[in-house]
């Protein structure tokens, strides 16, 4: 992807892709296959569970492009036509009268005969209501043909789309009012650390307020998840292995903090009692600590507790994750190669998630890049990333990913 670089160093870190497609392949294994029948209001941000064949054309027939004239192409001489009819939107028009046109409006089905509509700005309405026109008519102008968005037993959307507002006006013109889409995943949110607190209360010493909580949760549930927040779990293995036992039926546990290499594992002493652990130190930066793991059969996703780790772990892993679960096969986020308006002199071990923005054309970065400065990200528009072992010079091209992409 880049020119420019040396190779560095990986070790003995895994790279973010072959990490992705392990959770991938661990999600496709466990696919949450339950399904809702939904009115389309509530389809929103949810994956569709079937194939949408269209059972219709759409348009059903031939119709105007524009307010104007419907004219069979072969009447017109350049003697003035005589208007037999006017069709709004809406009605069903008569076979167009031999040497004679018909004023037509947007939307307006094109009336059997009629080859063509010149739109109205073309044509002269003389005296005694006849029409005739100042350019050259073409066979086909201004006809939106019938199927032009879709014909009868065509595919239009495949089931594992996930579903937005384009997706749902779709459905909505192939007159659907309901969909089958895969039910919500059950997410329990967990955020662990000893000097966590709630926004609300008053900092003691050490102390500081819980933020992972509210970025993951709200993120969730944009992402159509059902989360189920399961609040601060202090550094202790009792109540670790306390909270976990009392989160029932979920089809994730996600938690924050506690992976960092040197710390008290509580989190992976209770999954290895009751079910079992992946350790990884991925070429991430900011991340690098992840687990995945079960509990008494949940998968377990524990992300580093540093603000700006968890953002990105969670966008480039944990997403792609909860998306596959639900059958989506698209999970990446749409990257595209920018220059650089900044200088990389130091290679690193790690791909790095520099948070950026694209001004004139150029990614700039974040003053500060450190894991714990989610500041960066509220400032950027996407991630700048750079590929482990490369060193930029201004206008060497990097990809960026839009916050956008992910943040949904
Ligand atoms: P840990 O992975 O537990 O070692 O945490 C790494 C860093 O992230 C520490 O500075 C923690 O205080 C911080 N941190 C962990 N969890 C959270 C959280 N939920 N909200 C804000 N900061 C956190
Ligand atoms: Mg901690």
């Amino acid at each position: 992807m880049n020119p420019v670089g040396k190779p560095g160093k990986t070790g003995t870190l895994m790279p973010v892709e072959q990490a992705l497609q392990q959770l991938l392949a661990m999600a496709e294994a466990a696919p949450i296959r339950e399904r809702n029948t939904l009115p389309l209001a509530d389809c929103d941000g949810r994956v569709l569970a079937q194939d949408l064949v269209s059972t219709l054309d759409l348009p059903p027939w031939p119709n105007s492009a524009m307010d104007g004239y419907a004219v069979r192409l072969s009447d017109w001489t350049g003697e003035p036509l005589v208007v037999s009819q006017r069709i709004f939107a809406g009605q069903a028009p008569e076979p167009l009268a031999a040497g004679t046109c018909a004023r037509i409006f947007t939307g307006a089905p094109v009336p059997e005969g009629a080859d063509c509509v010149e739109m109205q700005e073309n044509a002269v309405v003389h005296a005694d209501e006849r029409v005739s026109f100042t350019e050259p008519l073409h066979v086909d102008q201004n006809i939106r043909p019938r199927g032009q968005e879709t014909t009868a037993g065509e595919l239009v959307l495949t089931a594992g789309t996930r579903l937005g507002p384009i997706e749902l006006g779709l459905a909505a013109s192939l007159g659907h009012d309901r969909l089958d889409v895969i039910r919500r995943p059950r997410v329990a949110v967990l955020s662990t650390g000893d000097e966590l607190i709630e926004p609300g209360l008053p900092l003691g010493p050490g102390q500081i307020y819980n933020s992972n909580r509210r970025v993951l949760c709200s993120w969730l549930t944009r992402l159509g998840c059902e989360v189920i927040d399961a609040g601060i779990l202090p550094d202790d293995l009792e109540q670790t292995r306390t909270r976990l036992a009392s989160l029932g039926a979920v089809d994730l546990i996600l938690s924050t903090g506690g992976v960092s290499v040197g710390e008290a594992d509580f989190l992976g002493i209770a999954l290895r009692e009751e079910g079992e652990l992946a350790l990884w130190k991925l070429a991430i930066k900011p991340g690098k600590p992840l687990t995945f793991g079960h509990f008494r059969g949940v998968p377990v996703i524990g992300l580093p507790g540093n603000p700006a780790s968890t953002l990105v772990t969670f966008a480039l892993l944990a997403r792609p994750y909860l998306l596959r679960r639900q059958g989506v096969q698209d999970v990446e986020p749409l990257r595209f190669e920018v220059p650089v308006g900044f200088t990389w002199p130091k290679p690193g071990n790690r791909r790095e998630y520099l948070r950026g923005r694209i001004e004139q054309g150029k990614a700039i970065i974040y003053r500060n890049q450190s894991s714990g400065v989610l500041r960066s990200a509220a400032w950027a528009e996407g991630f700048v990333e750079v590929l482990e072992g490369t060193t930029l010079e201004r206008g060497d091209r990097v990809n960026f990913i839009p916050l956008s992409e992910v943040l949904n």
